[in-house]
């Protein structure tokens, strides 16, 4: 995709984002909001990957979401990049829905292959998947995404300690590091100190991208990072975020996290993010 094309679909997903959360007075709309360029570019540009969706994956790129709230984010992107009708948006977090709040696979919505919600598990999932594709002489990546509040969940570094300990070069953990989680700015609930110099005690090739919401910005630091695999280290990306991103009176603080815009809100948002020629859903 051109480069307009991304910054196209990120505005629609934005769109996507504020309107599902909107419509059922649930979600986490900040963090989705931050990382939109993120999974466009991702999706979009970086990874190869198949629509015609295998829960196995083989041959192809894989991504796990890790900060499973963040969903709308992912459906969104998802959906717009051909893995299910955009309109099955509309049932984001109804009664029996393929869009549950937080992703799970027993529904067997297309792009989903790991649950997550209950954050600290996703990169241990990922790295069994890195290694299950060294196995199957399967040269493809595995991607995954944490949120920084992520991070105080201890799992995380017994992950990361395996990563490296056993040379799992085949995967690019990116940190949505946009400061804030759900009960405040993370220096004030649980500091995570310096990240880079924690990930590279740890074994990791670590890059640090302070412009994480700039699609070209990300698409150079994920092609850096993937010119960094196979080389015997894990490789990691401090991605510098700001969540809710692109509606004003969302950035700049936590409150959010999980909590969904009124009428008013909504129509001030989708004001600032105008419908492209995607269409809404
Ligand atoms: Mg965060």
């Amino acid at each position: 995709m051109t480069l307009q094309e991304l910054q196209t679909q990120v505005q629609q997903t934005r769109r996507d984002i504020l309107r599902m959360v909107h419509a059922v007075n649930s979600g986490h709309p900040g963090g989705s909001l931050g990382c939109a360029e993120f999974l466009t570019a991702l999706y979009g540009n970086v990874m190869t990957h198949s629509t015609d969706f295998s829960m196995d994956g083989k041959n192809e790129d894989l991504f796990f979401l890790s900060n499973g709230h963040i969903s709308p984010v992912f459906y969104s992107v998802l959906a717009r990049s051909g893995y299910f009708p955009v309109e099955e948006l509309n049932t984001f977090r109804k009664l029996n829905t393929r869009l549950q709040g937080h992703p799970t696979t027993h529904e067997g919505l297309p792009g989903v292959r790991i649950a997550s919600g209950s954050l600290g598990q996703g990169l241990s999932v990922a790295i069994g998947a890195a290694l299950a594709k060294k196995l199957n002489n399967d040269d493809k990546l595995v991607y995954t995404l944490h949120g920084d509040g992520e991070l105080q969940e201890g799992q995380v570094w017994e992950a990361l300690m395996f990563a490296a300990g056993k040379n799992v070069d085949n995967i690019i953990a990116t940190v949505d590091y946009n400061g804030r989680q759900i009960d405040g700015d993370t220096d004030h609930v649980l500091p995570l100190g310096d990240l880079k110099a924690k990930f590279e005690a740890f074994g990791w090739v670590v890059l640090d991208e302070p412009k994480g919401n700039d699609l070209e910005a990300i698409l150079a630091v994920l092609a850096q990072a993937k010119s960094l695999t196979g080389q015997g280290k894990p490789v990691a990306i401090l991605l510098h975020t700001e969540m809710g991103n692109g509606v004003d009176f969302m950035m700049g603080t936590h409150a959010w996290h999980g909590k969904a815009p009124s009428d008013d809100q909504l129509a001030s948002a989708l004001e600032q993010n105008p419908v492209t020629e995607l269409g809404d859903y």
